[in-house]
């Protein structure tokens, strides 16, 4: 369905961004990984894809963290007829103790990426009149929970973001939404399981169910596999009327 296209996901060298990226090229587009490191494992992973899915796939190092980094990653990879913003950090204190430093990151990788990234990409869509631009942003993009302000903040922004450019490229053949994912089981996710069990002495799959998935009715991780498919959904023709909105894989989150 979408051989020819080509997809910048910018922090896929884990969890979400290379499930986005499997889906991605599992649906025939070419893919340019992306994170801030340069490692030889960075570079396999993209020729893993690349072979077990006859795409072109490509890694390109990129500190998302850097306006300059953002813009030369989509002129680096040549434009791009998708764009998954999808890098992102958390860091969790109440506000008045939060970093300044972390403030600053949380919003520049977050949200400001997307802003540059977005801006980079746009005019060769434009030129094509075909494009996709799907923001990874999340269930606290549209609810909030105590001490991530800089994490809620910037992906509440994200959501903005999304809508007024789905309204800049209305009726051009670009489409640009927000996918608000609950808890998904990624690397990062899985690693704070053995440290919930000992704080809480619970087995793993009490811990996950009534501590970690306390606020997801469905009491199940969303998978990266799922937001991949929602990816793939939002650049398929049946969403080409689809702009501006946001997707909620949240096993019902945000409709509590
Ligand atoms: P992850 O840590 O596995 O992935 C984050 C990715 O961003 C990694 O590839 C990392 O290398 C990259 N990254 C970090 N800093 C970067 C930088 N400066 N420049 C370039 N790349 C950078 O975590 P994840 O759970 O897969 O998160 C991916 C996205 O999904 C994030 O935006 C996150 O906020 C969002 N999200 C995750 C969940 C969840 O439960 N896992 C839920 C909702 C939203």
């Amino acid at each position: 369905m979408l051989k020819g296209k080509r997809a910048i996901i910018t922090g896929s060298n884990s969890g979400i961004g290379l499930g986005v990226a499997e889906e991605l090229a599992r649906a025939g587009a070419d893919v340019v990984l992306n994170s801030f490191t340069d490692r030889a494992e960075d570079h396999a992973l993209a020729a893993d894809l690349a072979a077990r899915h006859g795409v072109t796939a490509r890694y390109i190092a990129a500190d998302m963290s850097k306006g300059a980094d953002c813009r030369a990653l989509i002129e680096q990879a040549g434009g791009c007829d998708i764009l998954v913003n999808n890098a992102g950090i958390q860091f969790v204190a109440p506000v008045e103790d939060f970093p300044t430093e972390k403030w600053d990151q949380i919003i520049a990788i977050n949200l400001t990426s997307a802003f540059h990234t977005t801006a980079a990409a746009l005019p060769a869509m434009r030129a094509r009149g075909w494009g996709r631009i799907v923001n990874i942003a999340s269930a606290h993009g549209l609810t909030a929970s105590p001490f991530k302000s800089a994490y809620i903040a910037a992906k509440h922004a994200v959501v903005g973001l999304s809508k007024t450019v789905a309204l800049e490229t209305a009726g051009q053949g670009i489409t640009c939404n927000a996918i608000c994912p609950g808890y998904v089981l990624t690397p990062l996710v899985e690693a704070q399981i053995p440290d919930q069990m000992k704080v809480h002495g619970m087995d793993r799959e009490t811990v996950i169910r009534e501590v970690m998935l306390l606020r997801q009715p469905s009491r199940q991780f969303a998978t990266v596999e799922q937001i991949g498919g929602t990816t793939v959904y939002l650049c398929s023709p049946a969403a080409d009327q689809v702009t501006g909105t946001t997707i909620s894989v949240d096993g019902g989150w945000t409709a509590l």
